[in-house]
């Protein structure tokens, strides 16, 4: 056991700032506060210097596709990749999805996904599982995973018909089963049906380019579908939380639940604060590097999402990283509904939000850690382990340098992706020392530890109302 002593930093959680040192002996904090070296120096096996750095609890990304499956091919990062890249970026755990087959189980598909993250990932891992076949023995299997397996939250797709799509009937039948067991239905919110119709009538027209992703997936499509499940919730009285919302016209559902007590559970991405549309105008075939579902969409929504956090209808900032290569997004290069749906982002988020966000005065410091860390950690029952700089909690911790420039690029990130969907950004900040359950994991942009550091985390029950 190594004990680690940090001095001179600056600790923020998502409720206070201090100036403090941080004790760590083993895997956990032991103690923060001032001037900790008289108490703990001779017991310190490493002293590191903050002087001029903030000390952030380990990142949090409640949205990960590692090596999925998808659309023909798989995500390009594998979870020793992806991950490592995030401990680049200061994200110490992941939640990530593991996808039930037609006509297989639940727990086939989380055996499947510790079989792919076992020995290989780097940072901390969880999983949600998403449920793509309703079946009743799917549905005698909600417990174990709640109680047993340490799953406590579900994804269901209201698009991608006849792969991950459930109906309404049996997103009402699970969430019915989750509640009882004290999870939350987690939702991709697009109405499936309406995209189709889109897509075959832009296909019909020869409009077959990546500019044409998203006005076969107009926001309207999300804000219907985002409204029929909140209704849907509120309607049985069950904790909803709606994954990568992009747009005003969805924040506006939630912002009109709020108007009859209701409370959801809303997580958007980092790439539809800071993108927009006309990224899929890039010539040679760039639009496809943006093509994600739900798409991006306009600067105004941009605005109204930053505004939803700032009146708390948003929670969590996550990634929905799913990088493929630009070879794989050429299979969809005569067919834009052929590109498989993705982007990489997961070693970018946090210092993107720190330069776009606390820099640009949209959030504070603390509001920044929230986002990044607190807020999943506890919607999804990984807290006080995770989440937080606390004692005895993980001594999973980011050194980050606020001072330092530095321009995102490809040809430098540490991801499995052959570009960068933020290329040429100059952003101010930067994770200097990333350290993870008492382990400097990186340091100055050299990684120390090797895949299979990262453990499993089981989770406990969500931190929300009506479980
Ligand atoms: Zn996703």
């Amino acid at each position: 056991m190594k004990n680690l002593l940090i001095k001179n930093g600056t600790v923020v959680t998502a409720s206070d700032t201090q100036n403090a040192d941080v004790y760590i002996e083993g895997e956990k904090v032991v103690a923060i506060g001032n001037d900790l070296g008289s108490r703990f120096s001779k017991k310190a096996d490493q002293i590191i210097d903050a002087n001029g750095c903030y000390l952030f609890p380990g990142g949090i990304d409640a949205h990960t596709h590692m090596q999925l499956p998808f659309m023909g091919t798989f995500a390009s990062d594998t979870f020793e990749t992806g991950t490592l890249a995030g401990l680049h970026g200061g994200t110490t755990t992941i939640i990530d999805f593991a996808f039930q087959s037609h006509g297989d189980t639940l727990n086939s598909a989380l055996n499947a996904w510790h079989e792919m993250a076992k020995d290989k990932t780097c940072s901390d891992y969880a999983f949600h599982v998403a449920v793509t076949d309703f079946t009743e023995t799917a549905q005698k299997e909600i417990q174990g995973l709640v109680e047993k397996q340490g799953v406590s939250s579900f994804k269901t797709f209201m698009a991608y018909k006849g792969a991950l799509m459930l109906d309404d009937r049996q997103i009402i039948q699970l969430m019915k089963e989750v509640k009882k067991f004290g999870g939350i239905v987690t939702t991709h919110a697009e109405n499936g049906d309406l995209v189709d119709t889109l897509i075959a009538e832009n296909r019909a027209k020869g409009n077959l380019g990546p500019e044409f992703h998203p006005l076969s997936r107009p926001p309207i499509v999300e804000s219907e579908a985002t409204g029929r499940i909140i209704d849907i919730a509120h309607q049985g009285g069950h904790p909803l939380y709606i994954v990568h919302l992009t747009c005003e016209d969805a924040l506006n559902r939630v912002r009109a639940a709020t108007l009859r007590n209701q409370k959801v559970y809303v997580e958007t991405c980092v790439q539809y604060l800071l993108l927009d549309d006309s990224a899929y105008l890039e010539e040679n075939f760039g639009g496809s590097k943006y093509v994600m579902s739900p798409p991006l969409r306009k600067k105004s929504d941009q605005e109204a999402l930053w505004k939803g956090i700032d009146q708390n209808l948003i929670e969590v900032v996550a990634t929905d990283h799913c990088p493929f290569c630009m070879d794989q997004k050429k299979m969809g290069i005569k067919d834009f509904s052929k590109i498989p749906n993705g982007a990489p982002g997961i070693e970018h988020r946090m210092e993107l939000m720190f330069s776009e966000g606390v820099l640009k005065k949209r959030i504070n410091l603390n509001k920044f850690v929230d986002l990044t860390s607190t807020a999943a950690s506890k919607i999804f029952g990984l807290y006080p382990r995770k989440g937080s700089i606390a004692v005895g909690g993980d001594a999973d911790i980011v050194i980050f340098d606020p001072k330092v420039k530095h321009t995102i690029s490809a040809a430098t990130h540490h991801m499995n992706c052959d570009y960068s969907a933020y290329e040429g950004w100059q952003v101010t900040g930067k994770c200097r020392t990333t350290i993870l359950r008492g382990q400097v994991v990186i340091d100055q942009g050299k990684a120390l530890i090797g895949k299979g550091y990262g453990k499993y985390i089981p989770r406990t029950k969500p931190g929300v109302a009506n479980v």
